[in-house]
């Protein structure tokens, strides 16, 4: 590990004015290194986005092994799991970046109004400068990365801001960033809440931030001081409707997959279960077999079932667990940070478990009557980041996605639209604003430039006063003026 990476916090001395610490000078150092590395123009070039994406590829490949091992020591991540979501999606995000970059730099050409023609308009993408990216614990890389492709093809320089809650990752995170690429281009801060408010405290171009929703309002108000643009990529109470026309079988199965992943720690997880009443039975015997295939009969064995970040974590699950009751699972072990793949039954709205984001292994259940009922519950919460729907009939595809709102949709599967790099990824309301991936994620780290050309001896001197007493200045146009 580079030393000069991590900025811990020792050191402090106290100035009447304000608190200065030894990190936050060491900080504004860096900063300031890294703002001057932007003004030399160097990342303006395409040739050298690419470059640094290439690089980037190949950091991750050869540091698979500690990627995958520093999972496991933070979350108990099954390599497998790991490798998919860690890896190869940002894999994807690179490799479709390398691809395309050189069309994105030249932006988009636009229309001009014929009462303004003659003239060439065009949306031209620039880099915002020096970006900070902040990101949670519970896919550690990923959720820097994949932010990280789009900064680099957009040209900004960038800091990167780990979970302390996953130290294993962190440190492993930034030993990788330290050793590719110049400090003064990218850089890794860790440390914890104290560290990331002393780096909001300093101006950057852009924040983009993934965590929960009461830090991003504290993000969103840092970014205020300084009109900093943001991206907030938060989480909610995602739900999953499944209608009476749907394959009950492999909604059962895809459910189980996308609730129990990472143990529930996944912000796109299904959160809750919305159930026609004439399918329920049917649907949570199937869940019950699919635990079980998948786990075990006593998943705390399985190698392919992880654990819960922290005790912290751990208490407020146990907490939740106490909601309705449990059909499914529900035994906990707290020396092992473990909580059992558990459904529960009969909760109600007023309860904890559908009054918080669960964020771990438990699937409150409630049933509706019809579509419109079920929507209506969907819409007394906060708007979800994802809303999954497992229906054979249009109709009720089409009833849904109208009806409700969500940062995205994903009809008869759960959170594997993710891993689509055509569409933006992100949430609306509390769970979130703004986007990325893909071409998304270049435009979220570019200022997209408005551009108009006029033909340097035409005129329309109509505009000019004093005017005539009669209309517009631009009702009659003229390419000559
Ligand atoms: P968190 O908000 O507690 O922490 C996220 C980051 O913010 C960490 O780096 C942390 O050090 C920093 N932070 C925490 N408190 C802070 C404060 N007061 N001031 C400044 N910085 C602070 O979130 P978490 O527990 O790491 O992650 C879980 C949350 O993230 C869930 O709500 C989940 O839904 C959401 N999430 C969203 C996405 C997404 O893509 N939309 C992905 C993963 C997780």
């Amino acid at each position: 590990m580079n030393s000069a990476h991590t900025l811990q916090k020792k050191h402090r001395y106290i100035t009447p004015q304000q608190h200065i610490t030894k990190d936050t000078i060491l900080l504004r150092a860096l900063l300031q290194k890294n703002r001057e590395f932007f003004e030399t123009g160097k990342t303006r070039d395409v040739v050298f986005r690419i470059t640094q994406l290439k690089m980037l590829k190949t950091a991750i490949k050869a540091n698979r092994d500690i990627i995958l091992k520093t999972l496991w020591d933070d979350l108990k991540k099954p390599p497998s799991e790991a490798y998919a979501a860690e890896i190869g999606l940002v894999n994807h995000e690179i490799e479709y970046a390398i691809a395309h970059v050189k069309r994105w730099v030249k932006g988009r050409k636009a229309g001009t109004p014929r009462s303004l023609s003659p003239a060439k308009s065009m949306i031209m993408p620039e880099p915002y400068g020096m970006v900070l990216i902040i990101g949670p614990w519970n896919y550690p890389f990923q959720l820097i990365l994949a932010p990280l492709v789009g900064a680099i093809a957009a040209g900004n320089t960038a800091v990167l801001k780990p979970s302390e809650l996953a130290p294993h990752s962190s440190q492993a995170l930034a030993d990788m960033i330290g050793s590719t690429f110049d400090r003064e281009y990218i850089s890794v801060v860790q440390g914890g809440i104290d560290t990331a408010q002393d780096i909001l405290g300093e101006k950057f171009d852009y924040l983009f931030f993934t965590g929960g929703a009461k830090t991003g309002k504290i993000i969103m108000s840092a970014a205020a001081q300084h009109l900093t643009p943001v991206t907030l990529e938060l989480g909610g109470k995602s739900p999953v409707i499944v209608d009476r026309s749907a394959s009950i079988d492999l909604a059962a199965k895809k459910i189980v997959w996308g609730k129990f992943i990472n143990t529930g720690q996944t912000c796109l997880a299904p959160d809750y279960l919305l159930v026609h009443r004439d399918v329920k039975d049917a649907l949570l015997d199937r869940i019950k077999q699919y635990i079980r295939e998948f786990y075990g009969e006593n998943p705390k064995l399985s190698k392919h079932y992880g654990r819960i970040i922290s005790q912290k974590h751990f208490h407020r699950l146990s907490r939740i667990l106490r909601s309705g009751s449990r059909v499914i699972g529900g035994r906990t072990d707290e020396s092992q940070l473990y909580i059992e793949p558990t459904v529960i039954d009969n909760v109600t709205m007023s309860q904890p478990i559908m009054q918080e984001e669960i964020f771990g292994p438990i699937l409150p259940v409630m049933t509706f009557k019809s579509l419109e009922n079920a929507a209506s519950i969907v819409n007394s919460m906060p708007k979800p980041l994802a809303l999954y729907l497992f229906t054979g009939s249009k109709e009720s595809r089409e009833y849904m996605i109208r009806n409700t709102s969500s940062g995205g949709v994903c009809v008869n599967d759960v959170v594997i639209h993710i891993g689509n790099y055509h569409l933006p990824f992100g949430g609306v309301g509390e769970s979130g604003m703004g986007a990325y991936h893909g071409r998304t994620g270049f435009e979220t780290f570019s200022h997209m430039k408005s551009v108009m050309i006029k033909p340097q001896n035409r005129d329309i001197p109509k505009r000019y006063p004093p005017h005539s007493k009669t209309g517009s200045i631009f009702r009659r146009t003229s390419s000559k003026g």
